[in-house]
């Protein structure tokens, strides 16, 4: 193994949505040249979707238009190259969107004819993403004079073949990417890779999910113990929430990974919630910046982050949320009940955000209802069922939120006429997560960030 400490530098989409965008990722990356970076990328902005809608449209049988529908998306990568990239390099970047042209259709072929199953062709489609981007972003990275050299990380990363939301396989990956990119870097070669694409066991491209980016470069610094990992987005940081809601919401200087594992896990789409876990493995900083503004420090991850005065850090939410509520008298005073109820929800591969309980009944919340159906079905057997849809989990955040008094109940107050149908406390240190009716998320989230963000700063400026 290389005995340098890379850092790995990750671009989601917006930073390389078009030609200004990827002349800057250039000049960030020439300015880390002596740190031996190692660059993940994001497909260009909204092509991911776009081959998503290809695949669709060929799943109904338009397999032509399907293919159409990705020729403005094919241009907008030529037209980066030739602002860029110099007239040879052009020519080679051509031949290599030719060659994926010709693939893709063919992919979306045998969509329409289900000649492959199509899961499977779905992660092919969706990989040229990052193939394409990846392979443009090295040209260009070329030709800004950095020695950078495309890697495909389906050489890299060994999956399960779970398609659309693979599973890596550590050892094999960790080994691959020591193999493969260990004397690159000694070398002072830059590598640079497709975020989200992997292959399984035998060769068949995979995916790690919508977002999963995040979560290869952060396979990529755990595997060569890199210095630092650093997500390169369209905002500064995490910041006090989604700024999609609250404007004004801000930068926070410090994480701590827990911290940052429960907003990624409970919907704070900046961070994919895998990401943090192979850093807290090797102990790995995290950086969360801007790629629109370079020179901000952005947000660092870290092992601890203390506390901060109103103890609440971040205010994340996830929408599409049910609720399962199940009522038993077998419930009480028995043991197993709860081992039975868990083994249902493994059976169909449904995972559980949160969980409460009281003697006779439980309640707890999913977001994937792919197999509702048969989950209700097998929890009948246990007692009585009922479902509650189109509710959203807020997730409060911070250092210390245990164990402070009167912290709930501010919590609470601030939001009372809005009802909770379900509340989960104490399970960890720093989370707070609560239940509400969808259509009131983002006003409670408003009220929250009101209440602990606005008036706490005018009140601490005040003093
Ligand atoms: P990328 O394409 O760079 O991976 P994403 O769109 O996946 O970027 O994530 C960045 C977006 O996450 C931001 O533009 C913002 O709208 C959203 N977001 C949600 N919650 C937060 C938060 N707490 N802090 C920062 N951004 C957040
Ligand atoms: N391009 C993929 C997506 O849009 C992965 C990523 O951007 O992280 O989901
Ligand atoms: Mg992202």
């Amino acid at each position: 193994m290389s005995h340098l400490k890379p850092t790995v530098m990750k671009f989601g989409g917006t930073s390389v949505q078009d030609a200004t965008a990827f002349a800057r990722v250039a000049q960030i990356v020439t300015g880390e040249r002596a740190n031996s970076p190692i660059v993940v990328t994001s497909a260009m902005s909204k092509v991911t979707d776009a081959l998503l809608s290809a695949f669709e449209a060929a799943k109904k049988g338009d397999h032509e238009a399907g293919f159409a529908s990705l020729a403005p998306h094919f241009e907008r990568h030529t037209a980066v190259a030739r602002e860029l990239v110099g007239e040879d390099r052009q020519k080679a970047f051509a031949d290599e969107l030719a060659f994926s042209k010709t693939d893709l259709r063919d992919l979306l072929m045998r969509v329409s004819r289900r000649s492959l199953p199509l899961s499977m062709l779905k992660d092919a489609i969706v990989s040229y993403g990052e193939q394409l981007s990846s392979r443009l972003l090295a040209e260009v990275c070329r030709a800004a004079g950095l020695n950078a050299r495309q890697i495909d990380s389906r050489r890299l990363i060994v999956t399960d073949d779970e398609y659309g939301a693979a599973t890596p396989i550590w050892e094999e990956t960790e080994k691959q990417i020591q193999d493969e990119l260990g004397s690159l870097i000694e070398a002072g070669e830059i590598p640079i890779l497709g975020g989200f694409i992997a292959a399984s066991r035998s060769g068949e491209t995979t995916t790690l999910g919508r977002g999963g980016s995040d979560y290869s470069a952060a396979l990529v610094g755990a595997a060569l113990n890199s210095k630092e990992i650093q997500i390169w987005t369209d905002v500064t940081g995490v910041l006090t929430t989604d700024p999609r809601i609250v404007p004004e919401a801000r930068t926070l200087p410090v994480l701590s990974y827990e911290e940052a594992a429960e907003l990624a896990y409970f919907g704070a789409k900046v961070l994919h919630p895998k990401t943090i876990q192979p850093a807290v493995d090797y102990a790995i900083p995290v950086r969360v910046c801007n790629s629109h503004q370079p020179e901000e420090r952005g947000t660092m991850v870290l092992a601890e982050s203390g506390e901060t005065p109103n103890k609440i850090k971040s205010l994340a939410y996830k929408k599409g949320i049910t609720i399962l509520r199940v009522t038993s008298a077998r419930m009480l005073g028995s043991y197993g009940f709860m081992s039975a109820l868990f083994q249902i929800f493994e059976r169909h591969r449904t995972v559980i955000d949160v969980i409460s309980t009281s003697e006779v009944s439980l309640a707890l919340t999913i977001d994937n209802t792919d197999s509702l159906e048969q989950v209700v079905k097998d929890l009948e057997r246990l007692g009585r069922v009922r479902i509650e849809t189109e509710n959203a989990v807020i997730c409060v955040v911070g250092e210390g939120l245990r164990t402070t008094p009167g912290l709930a109940a501010k919590i609470f107050s601030t939001i009372e006429d809005i009802n909770i149908s379900l509340v989960s406390h104490g399970a960890s240190s720093v989370n707070l997560t609560f239940v509400v009716k969808q259509d009131r998320a983002a006003e409670a989230i408003k009220r929250l960030h009101d209440a602990f963000f606005t008036v706490e700063c005018s009140n601490n400026k005040a003093a």
